[in-house]
């Protein structure tokens, strides 16, 4: 009986297969809405992570010929650490996170985890030590289950829940009329922005990378959902080198080092302390932000860029 079975598992397996696929490009195009462009080098090794130390050295890179958008970014940021990105809108803060995805190639200069040039090594590994949270997450149209499980092929329910756990959003989940069956997305249930941001989170806790991107949202939480999502992230950002785009000033306070992009440049660094003491675009940009906080009466929700 079971020969018989065989050419119809096989074809529930190519189904599921295409499927995947699909969703994957999907997600792909959706999170990131950039195409691919980059090719490994023929017969280019993994990369290997020992401690995950990043480093952007003398980085220019511009998506059309005719316009640079970073020229010449040096940052280094050491295992385990945080560093924030923060500047005017347009500043070139989003491309840093992609290169470092390396969903381009730099037009000169190099990126390293752990002393290894990313365009040398296979993108697959790259994007296996890194996770990210992104501004706006995008739901598969499939259980909010899958859609946390999606941050590890294979993870039981078990992993799913502890995870959900970590990201606090396991008893909103529960409270969902089907659990972990409930269906999501856009032909489902519609969770608000901090959901979709603590489900990606969860999924970056299944994922378990050593390297964090943390693209901070540019769209109001309100502050009590703010104040704990801020708690989640500082949370799993501590034993990760982590890079925060931030388009706000809420997480920066406590990062490692601060860098200021202005126009493509780095145009200041240091802590936040350091940075007020310095007097320069930071500490404007900090006293303009306190003092629409004041005025608007606005909690975390105030926008830098
Ligand atoms: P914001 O705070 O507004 O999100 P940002 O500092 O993150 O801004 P980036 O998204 O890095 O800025 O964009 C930097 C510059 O690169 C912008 O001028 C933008 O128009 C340009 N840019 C971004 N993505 C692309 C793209 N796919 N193709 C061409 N130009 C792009």
């Amino acid at each position: 009986l079971s020969q018989l079975f065989r050419p119809l598992d096989l074809l529930g397996m190519v189904y599921r297969t295409i499927r995947q696929g699909l969703i994957d490009m999907e997600a792909m195009f959706k999170l990131v809405d950039t195409p691919q462009e980059v090719t490994d080098r023929p017969g280019a090794p993994p990369l290997q992570v020992t401690s995950g130390e990043v480093r952007f050295d003398t980085v220019l890179f511009g998506y059309d010929p005719g316009r640079t958008i970073l020229k010449g970014v040096d940052i280094t940021i050491a295992a385990g650490k945080t560093l924030a990105v923060v500047g005017p809108s347009g500043a070139g803060k989003s491309t840093i996170a992609r290169l470092l995805f390396r969903f381009y190639d730099v037009t000169s200069g190099r990126i390293l985890i752990d002393g290894q040039d990313i365009a040398a090594v296979t993108q697959d590994s790259v994007r296996d030590a890194i996770g990210i949270v992104p501004q706006d997450m995008v739901l598969f149209n499939d259980t909010i289950g899958y859609n946390i499980g999606y941050g590890r092929a294979g993870a039981t329910q078990a992993e799913i829940e502890e995870a959900a756990k970590g990201a606090s959003i396991h008893d909103f989940v529960l409270s969902l009329p089907e659990g972990y069956e409930t269906r999501v997305g856009e032909r489902g249930l519609k969770l608000s922005g901090g959901e979709k941001q603590r489900v990606a989170i969860a999924r970056t806790l299944l994922k378990d990378p050593p390297i964090l991107i943390l693209d901070e949202a540019t769209s109001a939480l309100d502050s009590r959902t703010e104040a704990a999502i801020q708690e989640v992230l500082g949370e799993i950002s501590r034993r990760r080198t982590t890079i925060v785009i931030a388009h706000r000033l809420s997480t920066v306070v406590e990062a490692d080092e601060i860098v200021v992009l202005d126009q493509g440049v780095v145009v200041e660094r240091g802590t936040h302390a350091q940075l007020l003491a310095a007097d320069g675009l930071y500490a404007t940009m900090w006293r303009r932000q306190a003092a629409e906080r004041k005025t608007e009466g606005l909690g975390v929700e105030d926008v830098l860029a």
